[in-house]
């Protein structure tokens, strides 16, 4: 059985910026792997771990060829990096525990435990999980658009400044371009 956890060491030296780690049971290794980088396996203690979002395929993260195949609306979206209505969305009110994958390629990028009410009318998240997301300004200079790390798809904006959270940072993500995980 294999199971998607988080190392409290880290990798690279790094106990703060811990990254996705899988876990073999059988095997008692896990397998160290940034988004970008082959997967190596190493032999852990099952003390470091402290967090299990989910349980998980090996192949969490698809690889191109595999994307799942995207409707018109969501390609509106993650492709032509186009905003679905306010209040219209999948998980704008959504609760459960769990973690929200990347719609097009299933790779993890938030935890329903970073996830806050902001009223603004889409999901909103103080935090991403480490490496997954990354941060593009957009041309006019006025907002960071995100996106995948992992397929470039399109998510929404970062916004900092608002004070919603003490982490200050409210990732506006459309529904569409995220897909629930249960914890
Ligand atoms: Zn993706």
């Amino acid at each position: 059985m294999a199971a998607f956890f988080y190392c409290k060491s880290g990798i690279l030296g790094n106990p703060n910026n811990p990254m996705p780690q899988y876990w073999d049971n059988v095997e008692n290794q896990h397998i160290t792997t940034t988004l970008n980088s082959t997967p190596t396996q190493t032999k852990h203690s099952i003390t470091c771990i402290f967090f299990v979002p989910c349980s998980a395929k090996l192949n969490l993260m698809k690889e191109k060829k595999d994307w799942n195949p995207l409707t018109p609306d969501e390609e509106r979206i993650i492709v032509r990096k186009g905003t679905e209505y306010p209040f219209t969305g999948q998980y704008n009110k959504w609760d459960e525990q769990g973690i929200f994958v990347c719609r097009r390629c299933e790779a993890p990028l938030y935890k329903s435990s970073d996830k806050f009410d902001s009223g603004c009318g889409w999901p909103s998240f103080d935090d991403e999980i480490p490496g997954s997301v990354k941060r593009i300004p957009d041309p006019d200079g006025r907002r960071v658009e995100i996106v995948c790390a992992n397929c470039d798809g399109h998510l929404g904006h970062v916004f900092n400044g608002e004070h919603f959270t003490p982490k200050d940072t409210r990732h506006c993500v459309n529904s569409l371009s995220i897909l629930f995980k249960k914890a």
